[in-house]
Order: structure tokens, then C-alpha cells, then sequence
């Protein structure tokens, strides 16, 4: 029992030690050491690249009226935007200095609640993003700050399926870039996985969803949704039915381009 007990000890040990070493970069994180600019919507914090922070600036104070309307939120809480000059900061910071040796070369972004952690554009190109699709990820991730405002418990791929929608990411996709993806199933619609949602072509599939139904319902249904998080209320019928005609657009969709 004592030989038990000394081994998990030291198990726990191991696992606070490891804890305190990957999580070491938010620990002793100090955003004062940041620069700073700011409005009454957001502040955006930056480490040099400034004029790349500037022109980030500059569009969300352009383009966060628009998504604040689209999604009808009047009185939202301000959102911090922190962006790092490259990605190796941002991964360190947002994943910890054991989570980086997992990154992606595709995380440039995320968001928790009204925190957005962002490489810098500065660091363009990254793998398939540039300056300006960067630039479009700090919209994106806006969107799920304000998502998170509105309703925490949303499923992922409505909350993807808008935030690339609004975001403007994919406005020209093509059935071309779905070539090495097979059509998701409904219940690959329940995924809560982010990883898998990215391999499964998740960002290119829940636009497609999102412009059919905002399309053939109205963008006010879809944004009902959005609020309430069940499809009987918004739309009148389930996700099954929703579902299917999304098939069949999908393959006229496929024809028509
Ligand atoms: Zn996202």
C-alpha cells in the first residue's frame, strides 16, 4: 500500500511538474508588455509588427459593425485581440511550450470567450494563408467571440459554419477544393472534435450549410438558431430534413459551377 501510494505521488508529480512547464508562457504572461490600441469595442494588443497590427485594427473597427448587426447583438462585451508576431509566439502562448510541439502550420487563431489570440499578418506567408487571409482569421475569430456571447453552448459546426460565413473566407469556393474530401455525414454534423472538423473539410462544408440554408430560409431563421440552438424552433423541421436538401443542393452545386 505505501509502494502504491509513493508511485502515485510520484505520477502526480510528474503530471503537476509538466503542468506548471507547458503552461509556464500564460503563467507569467503580461499583456502590459504588450503595445496597445484600442477602441470601445476592442483592444488590440501587439508585440512589433505595427503596421500590421494597424491595418488588423482597422478592419474589425470597419468590419465589426457589420457581424454585430448580422448577429444582432447591441451591447457587446469588448474583445481583447492579441497578436503575435509569428507563429511560433502564438503557439507557444496558446498551446504551451509542450502543446506547440503538437501544432499545426494551419492554427494561426483562436478564440476563448472575448480573448482572440492571432499571428500577426506580419508573419504571412503561412502555409496556404497570406497576408490577407490572415488578416480575414482575426475576423473569423471575432465572430466566435461574439458566438460565445450570445450562446456558449453552440455546436461546433454552426459555430465554424458562421464564422466562416461572416468572415467572407470562402465566398468563392470552388467543388475543386472538396475533391480530396467525401460529403459529411449528419451525424459527422454532431462533431465536437476541432481536429477532426478541419480534416473532414469541415470549414469549406459548414459554409456550404450555412449559405443553403441562410439562402432558402433567410438569414434571420439561421441566426434564430443561432440564439436557440434547435432546429424545430427555427426552421420547422429537423436537422435530418435539413440535412438531406442540403444533399441535393450540394450536387447541384457541384453541376452548376
Ligand atoms: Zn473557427
Amino acid at each position: 500500500m505505501k509502494k502504491f501510494l509513493k508511485i502515485l505521488g510520484g505520477i502526480l508529480l510528474v503530471i503537476i511538474v509538466l503542468f506548471v512547464i507547458n503552461f509556464w508562457p500564460q503563467f507569467t504572461f503580461n499583456e502590459d508588455s504588450m503595445n496597445q490600441m484600442e477602441s470601445d469595442n476592442f483592444t488590440l494588443y501587439y508585440q512589433k509588427e505595427e503596421a500590421a497590427a494597424q491595418d488588423a485594427f482597422d478592419l474589425v473597427e470597419a468590419e465589426g459593425g457589420r457581424i454585430l448587426e448580422s448577429l444582432d447583438l447591441e451591447d457587446p462585451e469588448p474583445v481583447n485581440i492579441y497578436l503575435w508576431d509569428n507563429q511560433q509566439a502564438f503557439q507557444r502562448y496558446s498551446l504551451g511550450n509542450i502543446g506547440q510541439l503538437f501544432g499545426q502550420p494551419w492554427m494561426i487563431g483562436g478564440a476563448h470567450g472575448n480573448r482572440l489570440s492571432m499571428v500577426s499578418p506580419a508573419d504571412a506567408p503561412l502555409g496556404q494563408h497570406d497576408y490577407e487571409s490572415i488578416k480575414q482569421t482575426i475576423l473569423h475569430e471575432l465572430v466566435h467571440a461574439y458566438l460565445s456571447q450570445i450562446n456558449p453552448n453552440l455546436d461546433l459546426w454552426a459555430n465554424e459554419g458562421t464564422a466562416v460565413y461572416l468572415a467572407q473566407q470562402l465566398a468563392d469556393l470552388q467543388p475543386s477544393n472538396l475533391a480530396d474530401y467525401s460529403i459529411p455525414s449528419l451525424e459527422d454534423l454532431s462533431v465536437s472534435n476541432g481536429m477532426k472538423f478541419a480534416e473532414m473539410g469541415g470549414y469549406s462544408y459548414a459554409n456550404l450549410y450555412v449559405s443553403y440554408l441562410v439562402d432558402n430560409y433567410g438569414w434571420e431563421s439561421w441566426r434564430d438558431y443561432l440564439y436557440q440552438g434547435n432546429y424545430e424552433a427555427s426552421f420547422g423541421k429537423p436537422q435530418s430534413d435539413l440535412y438531406q436538401e442540403w444533399l441535393t443542393y450540394l450536387d447541384t452545386w457541384n453541376k452548376n459551377l
